[in-house]
């Protein structure tokens, strides 16, 4: 389906034991041939697929390197097209040498993504696997990465098959049955139609449920640590990254910029803020400190609000949570060891979740990560199961439920089949935007525009 012969390195830019320089396209073999030679007799391009040879690479005559050629011959090969991958000794320098030999052989610089691309136009995997193949060089854990795996295996692509392959047998029962009542075409049994469209039905919003509890697991929250100077939030953030990145000292307003670290608390990773108490100051250098704070909250998805137990409630702590309002927060009482000068009732009537803790007692980390767990969901998080990955997924999933919601209101309602056939025509079309097979060229381009160049 793509013409020319593409060439990227496919590993890390950086130092490494091993680089990988992978050549796929129509003259991918005749490429590795003309830069790399074999110690044995045959050539890339006079063996059969699966086969590895051992060899040098040269560049106008001159040889760069010893590598290993593994020679993939279409269609079995990730790209689905020949492929040569050339594994030299890892390195910047090494790398980019091998890979302008291939350029001057022939290949041309692959795009961000194409291989996987050319992966999907030749029907080796779906747009929802291209995905997860992203979402699996990226995963930050081992949750995530299952998740990934078991997208790419083809998980979340078989349950949308399934949905939209019922749809499609009673869409193409109504259009004959509509359409040709002289010929003998089944009655349409309207109890079945309505039971397996809300079955589907039911199926998708089990999907569009686990999303969140799903995107907290593999991409992580964006979480904000606030409350007024010396609270301990700075405390609190080292406590959950294990290291000293805030500055902790007993004066109010240390923290003057937004230190940021991903943490992983139990199964969920936290994209953490740790701001400069939110306050009005005239010092010049913490103001921006606060006005990048409040920035931060207002993109923020999670809000742990630090409170000191062993002060009474300020002004300033209650209008944190009006800050906070809307958002998904954690009030964490802190300082326990001291003895207790706060609101507690007041306090646990305005967070989601409440929790007490010592952020100077190193298990105290243990007990902030089931509260997180629990308000998101993500406690008996099955990461084998089918999940929607991203974003467009989800709106794809969920006009999906919308439009199946419309044909079962029409057909509960008494209107015609026709009109039901529209809705499930609609739910069908998104779910195969879904899988790929019927997404515009816009959106594809979109889905492998976000992938690194060599993957
Ligand atoms: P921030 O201004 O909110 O970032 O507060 P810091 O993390 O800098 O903490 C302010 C002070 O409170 C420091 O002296 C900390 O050691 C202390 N502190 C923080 N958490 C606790 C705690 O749980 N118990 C006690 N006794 N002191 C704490």
């Amino acid at each position: 389906m793509s013409t020319g012969t593409i060439a990227a390195i496919s590993t890390p830019q950086s130092a490494g034991g091993i680089g990988i320089i992978r050549i796929s396209g129509e003259n991918a073999l005749s490429v590795a041939d003309s830069i790399f030679m074999p110690v044995g007799e045959k050539k890339p391009g006079e063996v059969p697929g699966y086969h590895a040879l051992y060899g040098k690479v040269y560049d106008e005559g001159q040889p760069i390197d010893e590598a290993v050629c593994l020679v993939f011959r279409a269609p079995h090969s990730y790209t689905g097209e020949n492929v040569a991958e050339i594994s030299c000794h890892g390195g910047l320098y090494i790398t980019k040498r091998v890979l302008q030999a291939a350029l001057k052989a022939g290949a041309v610089p692959a795009q961000p993504g194409e291989f996987t691309k050319r992966a999907f136009l030749n029907g080796k995997i779906d747009l929802s696997e291209a995905e997860a193949v992203m979402s699996l060089i990226s995963a930050k854990g081992e949750q995530a990465a299952n998740a990934a795996l078991n997208a790419l295996d083809g998980a979340l692509s078989r349950e949308i098959s399934q949905a939209a392959q019922v749809l499609v047998g009673h869409c193409a029962h109504i259009a004959a049955w509509v359409d040709y009542p002289d010929e003998e075409i089944e009655d349409i049994e309207l109890q079945n139609l309505l039971q397996d469209m809300k079955a589907v039905r039911e199926k998708l919003r089990f999907l569009l449920d686990r999303f969140d509890s799903g995107r907290a697991v593999t991409e992580g929250v964006d979480t904000v640590i606030v409350g007024r100077p010396n609270v301990g939030k700075s405390t609190l953030m080292n406590l959950l990254s294990g290291s000293e990145r805030s500055i902790v000292t007993g004066y109010e307003g240390t923290t003057r910029d937004i230190v940021e670290e991903t943490v992983r608390l139990g199964n969920v990773v936290l994209r953490l803020a740790d701001t400069a108490g939110i306050r009005d100051t005239e010092n010049p250098v913490e103001s921006i400190g606060v006005e990048l704070a409040k920035k931060r909250l207002d993109r923020a998805e999670l809000a742990l609000i630090v409170l000191d137990s062993s002060r009474p409630l300020t002004d300033g702590d209650k209008a944190l949570f009006d800050a906070c309002e809307g958002k998904r927060s954690i009030a964490i009482i802190n300082k326990t060891d001291l003895p207790c000068a706060t609101d507690r009732e007041y306090i646990r009537g305005r967070a989601e979740r409440c929790v007490e803790l010592s952020a100077i007692d190193p298990n105290s980390a243990e007990s902030l990560s089931r509260c997180v767990e629990e308000l998101l969901g993500t406690a008996d998080f099955d990461s084998s199961a089918a999940m929607l990955a991203n974003e467009r997924q989800r709106a794809c999933c969920a006009k999906a439920v919308q439009t199946l919601t419309e044909g079962i209101d029409a057909l509960e309602s008494g209107m015609t089949l026709d009109a039901v056939n529209v809705c499930m025509d609609s739910a069908i079309d998104a779910l195969l935007e879904l899988t790929g097979q019927r997404a515009g060229e816009a959106v594809v381009d979109e889905v492998f525009s976000r992938f690194c160049v060599g993957k």
